[in-house]
């Protein structure tokens, strides 16, 4: 027998789930948050390839059956900063927005709508499956950085100047009209993610992320560690994780005594829930501190 063959190999990540709660026990959130993400995607593509016009407009700005304005509370903020007022329709739009994610956690934009969600998954999971490692990651600050100068590029040339490179519109224009810019970037997101920093652009620069963890910071809904003393320390949940740094103070009582997951950045993925093995997670909302 080989070298390669007796050594003893780290299993797949969430292997044990797999075989404790079976394949679709063990990516029942995954796969809730793939339909949603492709569910909302296929509505807003249904009217420009197909006619149907169920949504009309796009992320930024949208009007569903004639009836619902949305409006993105960040498209928003530049608007203002850049010196225009906005219309009644947007503004309740944006009001609506807003509320949902006071309610479930502004991240759960990250996780569950946002088509650029599905680059930065793929080129996560490409960099575990390729077992590519290091990097340069800029500090997980640097979005909120970001996001201010955002905010005063708009203020300074009074235009919505992120949406000339905001990957998440770049990507339903290129969807819609198939250019070439709109490609670049996105390609340039997915490449920066494999190659150079592991959730390098959700994680720490994206400013949108950035708007919508600050907008959640006090949401209802949130994942707890209720379950923590059975954690066997296989960090499986670390290793999918988008925000691995949330997980430690629930799950090892760093700096709080409570299981419940409070940071801000937690996306409400619900990954971790899946591929834990001991089913130490659960959804709940941040004033049920219990453990079981
Ligand atoms: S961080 Fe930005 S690009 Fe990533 S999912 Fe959130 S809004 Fe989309
Ligand atoms: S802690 Fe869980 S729910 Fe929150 S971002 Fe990480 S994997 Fe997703």
């Amino acid at each position: 027998m080989s070298a390669a063959t007796t050594k003893t190999a780290r299993p797949r990540i969430g292997a044990e789930a797999i075989a404790g709660k079976g394949w679709l026990g063990a990516h029942n959130w995954l796969i809730l948050r793939r339909l949603s993400q492709l569910g909302i995607l296929a509505l807003f593509l249904a009217g420009p390839w197909f006619g149907v016009w169920i949504v009309k407009g796009n992320l930024s700005s949208s009007l569903t059956l004639d009836l619902l304005p949305l409006t993105d509370p960040f498209l928003l903020a530049q608007s203002l900063a850049a010196g225009t007022l906005p219309y009644k329709e947007a503004l309740i739009g944006a009001g609506i927005v807003v509320a949902f994610y006071l309610a479930v956690g502004g991240r759960v934009f990250c996780s569950w709508v946002c088509p650029m969600n599905l680059v930065t998954d793929a080129a996560a999971w490409l960099r575990r499956r390729l077992g590519l490692k290091g990097g340069k990651i800029p500090s997980g600050d640097t979005r909120y950085w970001l996001l201010g100068f955002m905010l005063l590029a708009a203020f300074a040339t009074g235009s919505l100047a992120w949406e000339w490179v905001n990957p998440v519109s770049m990507l339903h224009r290129g969807l819609i009209f198939g250019f070439g810019l709109a490609w670049g970037i996105v390609g340039g997101v997915f490449l920066y993610d494999l190659l150079i920093a592991t959730r390098g652009w959700c994680g720490h620069l994206c400013p949108m992320g950035a708007f919508y963890s600050l907008l959640g910071s006090t949401a209802l809904v949130r994942v707890s560690a209720a379950h923590r003393s059975a954690c066997d320390d296989c960090m499986d949940c670390f290793a999918v994780c988008p925000e691995p740094q949330v997980i430690r103070p629930a799950l090892k009582a760093a700096g709080q005594d409570h299981p419940v997951i409070l940071d801000r950045n937690c996306t409400n993925c619900g990954r971790c829930i899946d591929v834990c093995g001991k089913n130490v997670f659960r959804i709940t909302t941040r004033f049920d501190r219990s453990e079981s």
